[in-house]
C-alpha cells in the first residue's frame, strides 16, 4: 500500500518538473526501502550477576548473559537460574517480549571441544532446546569468543570455524522456527563463516564496541584521527561484505567506556564523571564524545544520549535490523540510554505522534533560477527528504512555484522551503493565510532572506527577525552552540560541533532580540573574526529558531554541496523536520 502511494507520488512529481538529481530516482530502488517502519529490534543483554531489573519494554529482545557449556561437553550450565526465571516473567507483563540464552561470552570455553564432535554438538543441541521449554525462551544466543582464537584463554583449534557452522545447523534442527537463534560477532567479522551460517540463523549482534583502547575511542561511530581506525561503520561493512544481509544485523552499542590513567579499563556509564584536568569533547569526524587528560590524550571514550541517537539514525538509514546493547544495568537509574535507543528506534515517545497517525504531506519549494550553489544544496536536500520518506510514512511533492497552490495549500502538513520563499502577491497572501491557519514551514537558509527589496513585512513578522543585515565570504564551516538544550529538536544534539560550509548570515534585528523567538543554535564566539573576504568580528549569528506564534522553523543552512556531509547536522534537520510535522498531526487530531 505504502509503495503505490510513494509511486504515485513519484509520478505527480515528476509531472511537475523534476531536477535531474531526483529524476534519477527510479522505482526499483523504491522497493529497497525499509516499508515495515517500525519494527527494528532492540537486543538488551542482562547479566546473571546484576540485581537491576529490567523494563519489560525498553526492548523487544532480552539476552540473558550467560550460559556455559557444560564440564562434560554435552550440555548447558545457566548462570543464576533463579535470576533468568524472574527475567523470562517479563513475559507476562509484554507478551511481544523475547527472552534468549546467550551461551559464551569472554572467557567462557568448551566450544571447541564440543563442536569438533558431532555426537556432543547433538546433546548440547538437544539440551538448548531442553533449556528452551523449560524456562520459557525464546531461543538460543551464542557467544563463542571466538572459534579458532584461544585469546580469551579458551580451548581452540583451526577446524573451529567449520565447526561452528555445524554447530549452528545442528542447533537450528534441535530449535526449528519461530525458535530464535542468534550469534554475537566481533566487530571486524573474522571467525566465522557468515555465508555457511546464514541459512541457520535469525541474526547477528556485531559487537561494535571494544574496537580499541585509549588513546583510541573503542566505540566511534565513524573512523577519524582522534578516534582510530575502528568504527561502527566499518563494522557493519565488514558484516555485509562477509555476505550477511543489513535486515540481519544490529548494531553493538556499549553502555560503558574504556579507559586509561585516569580512568578504568572498563567504566560503567552511570559511572562516569569528568574528573579534575579531564575535559569532555566532541569529535565530529567520529560523531562521538570523548574524555581527554590535561596533556590532551583520549583517556576514555564512550556513548552517550547524543552519540546513540546518531548510531539509531545510522541503523534507520543504512537499513538494519536494529540495536543491540550491553549491558542493561550499566546504564544510569533514570534509563537515559536505553530510552534513547527505545525512542529512536521502537518509535516510543515523540516519534509515535509521526508513525502511527495519519501519513503526512509535504510540499518541498525551491528554485531553479538561483544561484548555483543554492541550486546545488536543493538538488541534494530533495534527494535527503526522498531517502528520509522511506519508512517515515510521508508523501510529498516538489515544486519551483507555489502558483499552483494558492487554493490548495491546506492540503499540505508541512511547506519545505528550499533557498525560495513566494515573490507575486497571490502567492504571498496563500502563504501567509497558510501560515495564520495552523500550516506548517521549514525554511533553509536564503528562504530567510529579507532586504530592503523584498517588500514584504509580514514575512518580517513571520521570520521574527528584521532585514537581511550581512554574511560571512567566502562560505567556511563552523563551530555551532546548541542554545537551548531541552527543545525537542535539540535535545539528543551534542553541546556544540562543527557545521559543514555555509555562507553564514546576520539580521538586523536579531531574532535573538525577540521574544517570541526561541533561538535554538548559533554560530560560537570561538568562531570570530570569521570570514575571509568579508570578515565579520562580532555580532549575533543564529541559525536555528522557531518563532512561537508559528508553527515554523528556520534553518540558516543551505549553500553549497557539503550540507549533507555531517550526521549531526543531518540529525538536526531530521528532528526539525519531526518536530513541525508532530506539530502539524497533533493539529489534525483535534
Ligand atoms: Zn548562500
Amino acid at each position: 500500500m505504502k509503495f503505490v502511494v510513494k509511486l504515485s507520488t513519484l509520478l505527480a512529481s515528476v509531472a511537475l518538473g523534476l531536477t535531474p538529481a531526483f529524476g534519477e530516482v527510479n522505482a526499483s530502488e523504491l522497493t529497497l526501502t525499509n516499508v515495515e517502519g517500525p519494527g527494528k529490534r532492540v537486543v538488551a543483554y542482562v547479566t546473571s550477576w546484576s540485581d537491576v531489573m529490567p523494563s519489560a519494554y525498553d526492548m523487544t529482545n532480552v539476552n540473558y548473559a550467560f550460559g556455559h557449556v557444560n564440564d562434560t561437553f554435552n550440555g548447558v550450565t545457566i548462570s543464576n537460574p533463579e535470576r533468568l526465571r524472574k527475567i523470562t516473567s517479563l513475559k507476562r507483563e509484554n507478551p511481544q517480549l523475547q527472552v534468549q540464552l546467550s551461551i559464551g561470552g569472554w572467557g567462557s570455553g568448551r566450544f571447541s571441544e564440543m563442536a569438533a564432535n558431532p555426537s556432543l554438538r547433538k546433546e548440547f543441541a538437544a539440551d538448548c532446546r531442553r533449556i528452551v521449554e523449560e524456562y520459557n525462551l525464546d531461543g538460543i544466543d551464542i557467544d563463542w569468543e571466538y572459534p579458532t582464537s584461544n585469546a580469551a584463554g579458551i580451548s581452540s583449534s583451526p577446524a573451529d570455524t567449520e565447526n561452528f557452522t555445524f554447530l549452528m545447523k545442528d542447533l537450528r534442527e534441535a530449535l526449528p522456527k519461530p525458535n530464535l537463534l542468534t550469534l554475537a560477532s566481533v566487530h571486524n567479522a573474522n571467525y566465522i563463516d557468515f555465508a555457511a551460517i546464514l541459512p541457520y540463523v535469525d541474526f547477528v549482534n556485531i559487537m561494535s564496541y571494544d574496537m580499541a583502547t585509549p588513546p583510541y575511542h573503542h566505540s566511534p561511530l565513524y573512523a577519524s584521527e582522534i578516534c582510530g581506525e575502528n568504527s561502527a561503520e566499518n563494522a557493519v561493512k565488514s558484516h555485509i561484505k562477509a555476505g550477511v544481509p543489513p535486515n540481519m544485523l544490529t548494531l553493538g552499542i556499549p553502555f560503558y567506556g574504556r579507559g586509561k590513567g585516569y580512568y578504568n579499563n572498563f567504566v560503567d556509564y552511570k559511572d562516569i564523571v569528568i574528573k579534575e584536568n579531564c575535559e569532555l569533547h566532541w569529535d565530529s569526524v567520529a560523531q562521538a564524545p570523548y574524555i581527554t587528560d590535561d596533556s590532551g590524550i583520549l583517556v576514555l571514550g564512550y556513548d552517550t544520549p547524543q552519540s546513540i541517537t546518531l548510531k539509531c539514525e545510522f541503523i534507520r538509514n543504512e537499513g538494519l535490523l536494529g540495536a543491540m546493547y550491553w549491558d542493561y544495568a550499566g546504564d544510569i537509574p533514570d534509563a537515559e540510554l536505553r530510552k534513547t535507543v527505545a525512542d529512536n528506534l521502537l518509535h516510543k515517545g515523540y516519534p509515535a505522534d509521526y508513525a502511527s497517525a495519519p501519513r503526512f504531506n509535504a510540499l518541498i519549494y525551491y528554485s531553479d533560477m538561483v544561484e548555483e550553489a543554492h541550486r546545488q544544496f536543493a538538488e541534494q536536500a530533495i534527494g535527503f527528504i526522498h531517502k528520509l520518506s522511506y519508512g517515515e510514512g510521508f508523501t510529498y511533492s516538489v515544486t519551483t512555484s507555489l502558483a499552483p497552490y494558492t487554493d490548495k495549500l491546506g492540503e499540505f502538513d508541512i511547506v519545505i522551503a528550499l533557498n525560495n520563499m513566494p515573490h507575486e502577491a497571490k502567492e504571498r497572501e496563500a502563504f501567509e493565510n497558510y501560515m495564520r491557519s495552523g500550516g506548517g514551514w521549514m525554511g533553509f537558509h536564503a528562504a530567510g532572506y529579507n532586504d530592503g527589496g523584498t517588500h514584504w513585512e509580514w514575512f518580517n513578522e513571520f521570520l521574527g527577525a528584521g532585514k537581511f543585515y550581512c554574511n560571512t565570504w567566502p562560505p567556511q564551516p563552523a563551530l555551532l552552540e546548541v542554545k537551548r538544550e531541552d527543545h525537542a529538536v535539540t535535545k539528543n544534539l551534542p553541546v556544540s560541533f562543527v557545521a559543514p560550509s555555509c555562507e553564514w548570515y546576520q539580521w538586523q534585528q536579531s531574532p535573538v532580540d525577540n521574544p517570541d523567538v526561541d533561538v535554538l543554535l548559533s554560530l560560537s564566539p570561538k568562531n570570530y573574526p570569521i570570514g575571509i573576504k568579508d570578515i565579520i568580528y562580532y555580532g549575533e549569528f543564529p541559525v536555528v529558531w522557531t518563532n512561537r506564534n508559528y508553527r515554523m522553523i528556520y534553518l540558516n543552512i543551505g549553500h553549497g554541496d557539503e550540507e549533507f556531509s555531517d550526521a549531526t547536522q543531518n540529525l538536526l534537520l531530521v528532528n526539525s523536520l519531526r518536530w513541525i510535522v508532530s506539530g502539524c498531526l497533533k493539529k489534525q487530531k483535534q
